[in-house]
């Protein structure tokens, strides 16, 4: 009998999943991962590409951006192909501050449509609620789960900024979010701590970028994920932490996740993994983000957690602003917007500094990357996978290749980076998108078919979702 000829065969690369590395080929058909196969027989296609010498990785999942600064989801999504990320699962609210004023029905329904139109890339979506959205709690979250949202975010700081929730609000959603399915993520950090010390450095004028850091103690991030995970416990909530980002934070998650209880899962990002807080002095404001980057101290932690499972995504938080819109950079540091770039740079910085460095393994990586992201927030086993049946988004990435980063990414109007004048070694080469190429040559690829909004396909969580 013929074989069967697919669309697309890569052939003679290096397969990474989550459990295993070996070398293959794969074929692609209808946009679909159809075969991975060893040995000498590769699958015959229309279109064959090589990857001899290069790893074959599922595409990333970033779990955690939000496209509502400097760049929205159409350059947003390109500067993120070329960084071998192609799903994307942002962070959309009602917030003045991102640019939402109809309440948040409108803000998803605004946001998707323009995903729909613009995103080079696949997309999910959460929803981040704030104190005014309460109101009408139950109705938006029975809308928003109605179109597939079913993680939300609320924030335990920025009373001054209208995001602040109390202990009570956070009870009130985490029983609609049980109500309707869904699962909760909050930004932990005690919210009246950080206005306390801020307001006192403010009075006692220290306002440098190196000031940033003492208002947002180690502590406030523990204290206020006990205390969330608490609540959580209480109304049997299945919770989300992001961005974690001390030592301390994760022994409470430990003990938490001893405690019988719904199911916790946890984040971090590449710059609490990496970077400290000496980058304030150097870049002033351009480096202030939240949680702040924090000392030396944190770092080993936190990636003893990724080695052992106690986190389980790895996600940008890319909240990219201009240099300009970070102005003045070394004055009044609380004056300026909150947020770093990095999301184009995700899966170069983990795979430089896990895998290169030897933290982790290639599978490991592919687990914080691809598929944790997809099983918690319902898009497995279609994304995140490079298994039959899973969509051909798939990266074929040079483990050899070494960069010094030489500058801002050119297609983001986010026009710096703190990796700048670092080497990274590992480099995307070709990025697929649903069996079609959308990155090569150093160059993103257009489509005519643009990114596809995913509903999160899980009825309830936990019962119908692992994780
Ligand atoms: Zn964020």
């Amino acid at each position: 009998m013929d074989q069967a000829i697919f669309d697309l065969a890569i052939v003679d690369g290096t397969m990474v999943s989550s459990s295993s590395v070996f070398k293959g080929h794969l074929g692609v058909d209808q946009g679909r991962v159809v075969s991975v196969s060893r040995g000498l027989a590769r699958p015959q296609a229309r279109k064959t590409i090589s990857a001899e010498g290069k790893l074959v990785l599922p595409g990333v999942i970033d779990a955690h951006l939000h496209p509502v600064y400097a760049d929205r989801m159409g350059r947003l999504s390109r500067a993120y192909a070329a960084g071998g990320v192609t799903t994307l699962v942002p962070y959309i609210g009602a917030f003045k501050a991102w640019g939402g004023t109809g309440g948040l029905k409108k803000s998803l329904d605004d946001f998707i449509a323009e995903g729909r139109e613009k995103s080079l890339l696949d997309f999910s979506v959460h929803l981040s609620l704030n104190s005014q959205d309460l109101g009408e709690l139950g109705s938006t979250l029975e809308y928003a789960a109605s179109l597939g949202v079913k993680s939300y975010k609320i924030f335990t700081a920025y009373q001054k900024r209208g995001m602040f929730l109390s202990d009570q609000e956070i009870l009130k959603v985490m029983t609609e979010v049980v109500r309707v399915g869904g699962l909760l993520a909050a930004h932990c950090e005690n919210g009246a701590v950080i206005d306390f010390f801020e307001d006192r450095a403010i009075l006692a004028g220290r306002t440098s970028p190196e000031a940033f850091g003492s208002t947002h103690p180690d502590l406030s991030e523990a204290e206020a994920v006990f205390r969330f995970l608490c609540l959580a416990k209480m109304v049997d909530c299945p919770v989300y932490l992001p961005h974690l980002s001390t030592w301390q934070a994760l022994e409470v998650l430990r003990l938490a996740r001893s405690w019988a209880g719904p199911p916790i899962f946890a984040e971090t990002c590449p710059h609490y993994l990496d970077l400290t807080d000496k980058l304030m002095g150097l870049w002033g404001t351009r480096a202030k983000v939240s949680p702040p980057l924090r000392s030396q101290e944190h770092l080993e932690p936190l990636w003893a957690a990724l080695k052992g499972g106690l986190i389980d995504v790895v996600a940008s938080d890319h909240a990219g602003h201009s240099s300009l819109a970070k102005a003045p950079h070394f004055s009044d540091v609380y004056q300026a917007p909150t947020g770093l770039p990095g999301g184009d740079l995700l899966l170069r910085v983990m795979y430089d500094r896990a895998v290169a460095k030897g933290r982790l393994s290639l599978p490991e990586l592919v687990r914080l990357l691809c598929e944790k992201p997809a099983r918690i927030f319902g898009l497995w086993p279609t994304k995140g996978s490079l298994e039959p049946g899973a969509d051909a988004d798939l990266v074929i990435f040079n483990p050899e290749l070494e960069r010094v980063i030489d500058g801002p990414n050119p297609l983001l109007k986010a026009d710096y980076t703190l990796y700048h004048g670092k080497t990274l070694k590992g480099l995307p080469e070709l990025v697929i998108r649903g069996g079609e190429v959308i990155f090569e040559n150093g160059r993103v690829v257009e489509s005519n078919q643009p990114g596809r909004y995913l509903a999160a396909w899980f009825d309830h969580w936990p019962k119908t979702a692992k994780a």
